[in-house]
């Protein structure tokens, strides 16, 4: 943050009237947030109401990562979006309304995943990092370039009813890896689009991160390091618990010179027993005339984006379902073609894979397709829509 703090106009004077009456925040808060920069990785559910909060207090730079594009399903909980954005970038859509809100601020597109290669520029050009993913290789990237350059790290997560909130500063607290030095296996982590959320959940805990990105820009109050934030929507109930530094922690106990990124591959509790393939292999097979039983265990929302064709669909809570009953092996496991299992990423049919050979089924007749339909349809389109944006 620059010494010299720039002077608001007339203008952002009277815009900000209700931030500068108050005595704790006054001029000098409103002109450190004027200074500062946030970068928000999402633009989805958490990245809604966090980008136009910030936007609307005053933020002077804002930086959004998302490759998505806006869907019809993103619009039950992604309130920065909407019907007339439909099929826009995300960030193109978002930027409009925070504009609206306060054409002063200055909003920096990045229409890309974050990944190991550009991590570390995005992080280190921004004062404040807020992770609204909920997918994990892409937490931990955000939390390893945020270790590493010494950036608080502003972390909400969402699922079904449940939520929670931290910030990560490694400088003074625990970092996310202190917590969860590795990804949990794929079965016991569902994602929303599987697993469902209630649409105004992101809502609350988008508009706590932005609490905290305003508080520590503008140094008032206390921010959540070292502390988490447990939402319950059900009951209403909001529980903190004390968060511990970990003196062995794959990440912030390196020296920061020392860490290096790499994105964290999502596996099984045990590895899927059948084979897997890439889409370009298969697309390469399919071509050469051979033929395979192809199933799609995706959510019916998510089909609507496209399938590849001449695939079964039947979702994984279905299958999961038919299998606990013991049901006769669904089409198109019953015959005795190699079946290509896909989902929108890889990770959820791999657990089903897992699953169908538990109950008996072949393991060599079960081929998961390395990243999913979002890898099939891949460059073809520059929505994929597994950006998990919450
Ligand atoms: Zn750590």
């Amino acid at each position: 943050m620059p010494d010299t703090l720039p002077e608001l106009s007339p203008t952002e004077q009277r815009r900000f009237g209700r931030h500068l009456v108050m005595p704790e925040f006054g001029q000098a808060a409103q002109r450190r947030l004027k200074a500062g920069s946030v970068l928000l990785v999402g633009c989805g559910g958490l990245g809604s109401p966090t980008a136009l909060y910030l936007a609307a207090a005053g933020v002077g730079r804002i930086g959004l990562v998302d490759p998505d594009r806006v869907e019809e399903t993103n619009l039950q909980r992604q309130i920065a979006h909407g019907h007339a954005t439909l099929g826009r970038p995300k960030t193109e859509s978002a930027a409009a309304r925070m504009r609206d809100l306060n054409p002063d601020v200055v909003i920096e597109r990045h229409d890309v995943y974050l990944t190991e290669e550009n991590a570390l520029d995005l992080v280190g050009a921004y004062d404040v990092v807020i992770d609204g993913t909920d997918n994990f290789p892409t937490r931990y990237l955000v939390n390893d370039a945020c270790v590493r350059l010494g950036r608080p790290n502003v972390f909400g997560g969402v699922l079904r009813f449940d939520g929670q909130l931290s910030v990560f500063d490694a400088r003074s607290g625990p970092c996310y890896r202190c917590l969860f030095p590795a990804p949990p296996p794929v079965e016991l982590a569902p994602n929303c689009a599987e697993a469902g959320v209630l649409g105004v959940l992101p809502g609350v805990i988008g508009t706590l991160q932005a609490t905290e990105a305003i508080k520590l820009l503008t140094g008032i109050g206390t921010p959540m390091i070292g502390r988490m934030l447990i939402y319950d929507g059900l009951t209403l109930g909001f529980d903190s618990i004390a968060l511990a530094k970990d003196p062995a922690c794959p990440c912030c106990s390196l020296p920061r010179d020392a860490i290096v990124l790499r994105t964290e591959r999502m596996v099984c509790a045990a590895l899927p027993p059948g084979g897997s393939m890439t889409p370009a292999e298969l697309e390469a097979r399919l071509t050469a005339g051979e033929a395979f039983s192809l199933c799609d265990v995706r959510n019916p929302p998510e089909w609507s984006g496209g399938v590849i064709p001449g695939a079964h669909l039947l979702p994984k809570p279905e299958l999961e379902a038919l299998l606990q009953a013991g049901a006769p092996p669904p089409d198109p496991f019953a015959g005795h073609a190699t079946v290509v299992v896909y989902c929108q990423a890889g990770l959820r049919s791999a657990a089903v894979i897992r699953a169908l050979v538990e109950a008996g089924h072949d393991p060599a007749r079960l081929v998961n397709l390395e990243g999913g339909f979002g890898a099939w349809r891949g460059p073809r389109a520059a929505a994929a829509p597994l950006a998990a944006t919450g």
